[in-house]
């Protein structure tokens, strides 16, 4: 079975427009991109359309490459007070000049839609409400529309950042899984693999991870976006080999890509019914 992540997408985007419209103020999301990034920009410009989709307004801040730390941070307070923003989103990479971490912990929490920022990450670890990273939190929905159930499954997530891997991993943990989280320095991962009844690749690396890895019927995600030397966007799992052996699978593109924006919209969308007293949670 081949997962249709932009199907998913199209469906959980219209649930979040519906939810939208019940709304008394349109949720709105800044977005600050930093830099001549052709990537990210074009992350930013489809994160501003899908938010204008869903009836919801995208606020997006250009600022030039030399754009000194002390201006992103006000840039980013100025957000954090202003009561049309209900999500903000600082695309990165930022450039190197820059400390990542300082802008992330500066976003607040209330509004921290990507869920970077420490306070969120300490609650997705401890298991309380809070931002989940929507990369993950979309794998995580194609693999219950998938399986149903998880607990007891065995979860192996090759790949260990801040905004795939480890949240990942908390996720899956979550739904009661047994959880392997494999990294460069895992020793024979293919044998590693073979355990997973999920598998979730999070590497960057075109086609590493083949069918011969995969024990029968097992559920792989595959988060890699990487440019092969076609031009062609290829995944972390060579699919040729995988599709066969898999029980469902990802295609890239039209897999995970898709949920993450639309992921997005739903983190933005649940910050503004918190703010306006529809939800609590
Ligand atoms: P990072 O570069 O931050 O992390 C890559 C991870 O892969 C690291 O933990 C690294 O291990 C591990 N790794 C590298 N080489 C190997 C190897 N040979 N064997 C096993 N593990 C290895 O990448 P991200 O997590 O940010 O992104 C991963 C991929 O997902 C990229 O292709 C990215 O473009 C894509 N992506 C896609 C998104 C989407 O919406 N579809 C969103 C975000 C990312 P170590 O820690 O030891 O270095």
């Amino acid at each position: 079975m081949i997962i249709d992540g932009k199907a998913a997408a199209a469906t959980l985007r219209a649930e979040v427009a519906a939810e939208v419209a019940k709304l008394a103020r349109a949720p709105g999301l800044g977005v600050v991109l930093v830099g001549e990034d052709p990537a990210s920009a074009v992350y930013v410009r489809s994160k501003n359309k899908a938010c204008r989709e869903a009836g919801m307004l995208g606020f997006e801040h250009k600022l030039p490459a030399g754009t000194p730390e002390a201006d992103l941070l006000a840039l980013v307070r100025q957000l954090n007070d202003d009561d049309s923003v209900d999500g903000i989103l600082v695309q990165l990479p930022l450039p190197a000049h820059i400390d990542t971490n300082k802008v992330i912990a500066t976003v607040s929490p209330h509004k921290d839609v990507d869920g970077f920022h420490p306070e969120n990450v300490g609650r997705l670890a401890s298991g309380l409400h809070g931002f989940v990273p929507c990369t993950p939190m979309g794998c995580l929905m194609l693999i219950k529309a998938v399986r149903g159930d998880l607990a007891g499954l065995d979860a192996v997530v090759i790949g260990r950042s801040n905004i795939v891997g480890k949240p990942m991993a908390q996720l899956l943990l979550g739904e009661s899984c047994t959880v392997t989280v494999a990294h460069s320095r895992t020793r024979d991962l293919p044998a590693v693999v073979r355990r997973a009844d999920i598998v979730v690749a999070a590497v960057g690396r075109p086609n590493m991870v083949t069918g011969d890895w995969l024990k029968p019927g097992a559920t792989v995600i595959d988060v890699g976006i990487n440019r092969g030397a076609d031009g062609k966007l290829v995944g972390d799992v060579d699919f040729a080999s995988a599709e066969g052996i898999a029980g469902a699978i990802t295609p890239v593109p039209g897999g995970v890509g898709p949920m993450t924006i639309a992921c997005l919209l739903k983190n933005t969308l649940t910050s503004a019914q918190r703010r306006q007293g529809v939800q609590r949670k």
